[in-house]
């Protein structure tokens, strides 16, 4: 069944001491979710063990990697494999961020690879897609998020599909303040979902989860999650404070 997520990344923030302090705080507000809602936190490397222990007590809240390396082991300096995840207790990992693709050069072919490596591992992945400035100014978006999908995903079998939530986000929203609008959202997520329903079948499109990210906050996500194609959100700037990623998933239900 199709899940509502609201998952933070964290990128290159928070000392250990200043992850463990924002956790708690969720820990002490965060509400009683449904069956059908879920958090996810992705904490950089350093905090995975850390904050695994933190969440052992909390059912609702999931974690997650921000990167995996693309290959299964051996002798690449400073990275960090699917497997080791796996070993610190970690769910889901976070795939094609635009960060990634844009400052470390990951290609389609990479995150293809990187998708496969977390599978194998029984890693869940969230795999980002969203198009730059110049292409929703050329009005493109469509074509440009559904060959990143394609490249990243279509060579999945649909039971491998089922490990996998969707993030739309386009470039101009992240970190900018500027939010694309419940309308822009709603019809991409719409697009995106006929796009797998075209290659997996309706069911497999309706069982899966798009989450919106972009400068959300708890002032606006109540009305991006109403739209009936938007599952959630993941978020960056706004996951940091407790208060405020605490008021995102309120907007959850
Ligand atoms: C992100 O980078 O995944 C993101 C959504 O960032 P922000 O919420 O800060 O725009």
């Amino acid at each position: 069944m199709r899940k509502k997520i609201v998952a933070a990344n964290w990128k290159m923030n928070l000392t250990l001491n200043q992850g463990a302090e924002l956790v708690n705080d969720l820990f002490n507000g965060m509400p009683v979710l449904n069956d059908d809602k879920l958090v996810i936190l992705a904490p950089p490397f350093t905090h995975l063990t850390q904050t695994a222990e933190q969440l052992a007590g909390m059912i609702d809240v999931h974690l997650a990697a921000q990167n995996c390396h693309h290959e299964a082991a051996g002798a690449y300096t400073g990275e960090i494999s699917a497997a080791m995840l796996k070993s610190a207790e970690v769910e889901y990992v976070i795939i094609g961020h635009s960060e990634r693709r844009l400052y470390f050069k990951e290609d389609d072919a990479t995150l293809a690879k990187k998708v496969n490596q977390a599978l194998t591992n029984e890693l869940k992945v969230i795999f980002c897609c969203g198009e730059p400035l110049e292409i929703r100014d050329a009005n493109t978006q469509n074509s440009f998020v559904e060959s990143q999908i394609k490249a990243g995903l279509f060579h999945l079998s649909t039971e491998q599909l089922e490990e996998i939530v969707l993030a739309y986000e386009p470039i101009w929203a992240i970190g900018t303040g500027r939010t694309a609008s419940s309308a822009q959202a709603q019809d991409m997520h719409e697009h995106i979902r006929s796009v797998i329903a075209k290659q997996y079948g309706q069911e497999a499109a309706d069982n899966m989860s798009i989450l919106y990210g972009g400068s959300c906050k708890a002032s606006n996500a109540a009305e991006l999650f109403a739209c009936p194609d938007v599952d959630g959100g993941l978020i960056g700037g706004a996951s940091l404070k407790a208060e405020e990623f605490l008021g995102i998933i309120e907007a959850l239900s």
